[in-house]
């Protein structure tokens, strides 16, 4: 890197940033803090607010066709393609102050370093906030990425609210313009990086900086429903019970250690029940049906694939056990692992290196706008530490000195693939 570009090295100012992310967290439900949920007026309001500092940080600003807020500074070569930065302004009820804006304030800080440093990149620099990562009453997550990705399919934008507004209908609010959704699919984007709190307690508790993230987990959901008999509670004898709660508690019960016993050294595997349904649910009945949601996570599609197999028959052998009928075993979704790109990843590393900072590689074992643009474009992640690892909860806390090394760490990989050849 010997070209002159501008006056001096661009430089991440961190107490700016930090007034940023005060501001825009303080758009909030008042009763709910820190609550910002997509498609809400406090996230217009969010959107409107960081649509100014767009526009004061030099950027023009757009927002494409699935609804993305999208702020843009041209490079110094015609028809390069866009070095991207973005994460989401939306949060989950109560959430916290960093889960998704520390990404884009993240953006928004790179933008004024290059401006304020009057350093012009080759490539265009694009700052986007993406539309509704977080849960929503539409039943899906990422919907700009996946628009971006040309994931967003026709089916899911005539899906309605529980005021019957179609998706397609919040899109035009938003400012999509009325254009085809396909028009938001992206083949110019040279890389997308995106800086996300770890939302895990692992850089907090070995002491380090940034955590380079190699892939973004797949996700399989599965459906189980354990069928018994309603019988009285207080006149049914246990061997004569077909008690479908107790069956299913024997498997969530085991079904930890059962993925612990199995796990690889090296592979990210983890699996989880957080939904159940108990029929009839009363207390003077012995339970007849209980179904519940596995929701299960790896790296490696291989074991996502076997380990699906391998809960369901744990599943089936816990329902025998109990004298119980597994009636049903679907599979609700499931996503595959997105690898970041190794060139990203690279860069990140570079970036961290050269600040001293302490850095590891790690999986993120949480769904991110990147794992959509990582179908498009070579994509990448940059972890900053999560007090005690919370996420998702207003104690959610990531000190301003740590995202500072954060935002240097992506600044310094963007100004390093803005120097590889376009
Ligand atoms: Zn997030």
């Amino acid at each position: 890197m010997s070209r002159p570009r501008g006056a001096k090295l661009p430089q991440v100012d961190g107490a700016r940033a930090w007034q940023w992310l005060e501001q825009l967290a303080a758009i909030t439900e008042p009763e709910r803090p820190w609550t910002r949920c997509a498609f809400t007026s406090w996230h217009v309001q969010g959107r409107a607010w960081l649509r100014e500092r767009f526009v004061e940080a030099g950027l023009a600003v757009r927002v494409d066709a699935a609804g993305n807020l999208i702020g843009r500074r041209e490079g110094r070569v015609p028809g390069a393609p866009v070095l991207m930065v973005g994460s989401h302004s939306d949060t989950v009820p109560g959430g916290g102050r960093f889960d998704g804006m520390a990404g884009v304030v993240a953006g928004l800080e790179l933008a004024t370093a290059l401006r304020d440093a009057g350093h012009l990149l080759d490539h265009a620099f694009e700052v986007v906030d993406f539309l509704a990562e977080e849960p929503n009453p539409y039943g899906l997550s990422c919907i700009g990425s996946r628009g971006i990705a040309g994931a967003l399919t026709s089916a899911m934008l005539e899906r309605r609210d529980g005021s019957g507004v179609p998706l397609h209908q919040r899109l035009l609010e938003a400012g999509a313009g009325g254009v085809p959704v396909a028009s938001a699919v992206r083949s110019d984007v040279k890389a997308f990086l995106e800086l996300h709190i770890e939302q895990g307690p692992m850089l907090e508790e070995r002491g380090l900086d940034v955590g380079i993230v190699t892939t973004i987990v797949g996700i399989r959901r599965l459906a189980l429903r354990f069928v018994g008999q309603a019988a009285h509670a207080g006149t049914t004898p246990y061997a004569l019970r077909r008690d479908a709660l107790v069956a299913a508690s024997a498997f969530i019960a085991g079904l930890p250690a059962l993925i612990q016993a199995g796990a690889q050294p090296g592979a990210y595997l983890v699996s989880t029940v957080g939904e159940l349904k108990v029929l009839p649910n009363a207390a003077n009945v012995v339970p007849a049906v209980a179904e519940l949601t596995v929701d299960l996570r790896s790296d490696q599609p291989i074991l996502l694939e076997a380990w699906s197999e391998r809960v369901k028959a744990f599943a089936s052998e816990a329902a025998t056990r109990h004298g119980v009928t597994l009636a049903d075993c679907a599979q609700l979704s499931a996503s595959e692992p997105a690898p970041c790109a190794p060139g990203v990843q690279n860069a990140l590393r570079k970036a961290a290196t050269a600040l001293g900072l302490r850095q590891q590689d790690m999986v993120s074992g949480a769904g991110h706008d990147a794992a959509f643009l990582a179908r498009v474009a070579p994509a990448g992640m940059v972890f900053v530490p999560s007090h005690h690892g919370m996420s998702h909860t207003a104690d959610e806390w990531t000190d301003a000195q740590q995202l500072e090394k954060g935002m240097a760490t992506l600044l310094g990989a963007v100004l390093e693939l803005d120097g590889a050849a376009a």
